[in-house]
């Protein structure tokens, strides 16, 4: 099932998008779709509505050096477990929005990840397996990097953390199988970034069972589970898209700063 955040003529929903092409059409959720969904029988053309960012989460974990390769061409050695860091909720921006470029980096690069969304009743202290029921769906994310603050700061608060720099979308896919999802990224047409999930060195519910021993997840909370290799830099004027086989496409343009 594909869970979308919509926006439409009466305001703003989560939606079930159901077929494809022109005939597809998006059914209003009644509330929130990580109980369960229930529909309230209004539906729209997927032409009349737009897709905003699938979740709002409370806070964006992130995984650093997932894939051995992306690791390898940072220069870096593939932790033993997994490396945490964190992305603020104003860096989320949906699918069409544009990816702004901060007057203070010279040097954006784009970074193709698989995400998970958590679902009821969230995760706290769980085990791998307790994880995978946590685990609502999954969409895809570029976790926009301005390299040059990342090494200059030491630390990537900063250099991940600016508005815009976490493009999620363009829905949540619930049924994906995540053992060997092609993931990519793209930009103006040239594939950049070309892997499989197969390849990350810790899988989603090891991973939301980590991080569950440190903080507590929340229903809509977004885990990015890291980059494969391949990253490299996003300019103004530039369209990013990334893709994961089995969810679909998020596409951004990056603009320069006003
Ligand atoms: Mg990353």
């Amino acid at each position: 099932m594909r869970i979308a955040r919509i926006a439409h003529p009466q305001g703003m929903s989560f939606a079930r998008l159901e077929g494809d092409g022109p005939g597809a059409t998006a059914a209003e959720i009644d509330g929130h779709p990580f109980a369960g969904v229930k529909l309230t029988g209004q539906r729209w053309a997927l032409d009349d509505v737009r897709l905003l960012a699938p979740v709002i989460p409370s806070k964006i974990v992130c995984i650093g050096r997932n894939y051995a390769e992306h690791a390898e061409e940072q220069g870096a050695e593939v932790p033993s477990e997994p490396l945490l860091f964190l992305k603020p909720s104003t860096a989320v921006v949906g699918p069409g929005d544009p990816v702004t470029v901060p007057t203070v980096a010279d040097d954006i690069e784009h970074e193709a990840e698989m995400a998970v969304v958590i679902g009821l009743p969230g995760a706290r202290k769980v085990s791998r397996e307790a994880a995978r029921q946590a685990i609502l769906g999954y969409t895809c994310a570029n976790d926009v990097t301005a390299r040059d603050l990342q090494k200059r700061d030491g630390q990537w608060t900063r250099a991940k953390g600016f508005d815009s720099f976490c493009p999620l979308g363009p829905w949540v896919e619930t049924d994906l199988d995540t053992h060997d999802a092609e993931i990519r990224c793209e930009v103006n047409e040239e594939v950049r970034q070309l892997d499989s999930t197969k390849s990350m060195v810790f899988d989603p519910a090891s991973i939301v069972a980590y991080i569950s021993q440190v903080m507590t997840l929340l229903p809509g909370d977004v885990v990015l589970t890291g980059t494969p290799a391949g990253i490299g830099p996003m300019n103004a004027g530039d369209k990013v898209s990334i893709s994961v086989a089995g969810i679909g496409t998020l596409t951004n343009q990056v603009v320069a700063s006003e």
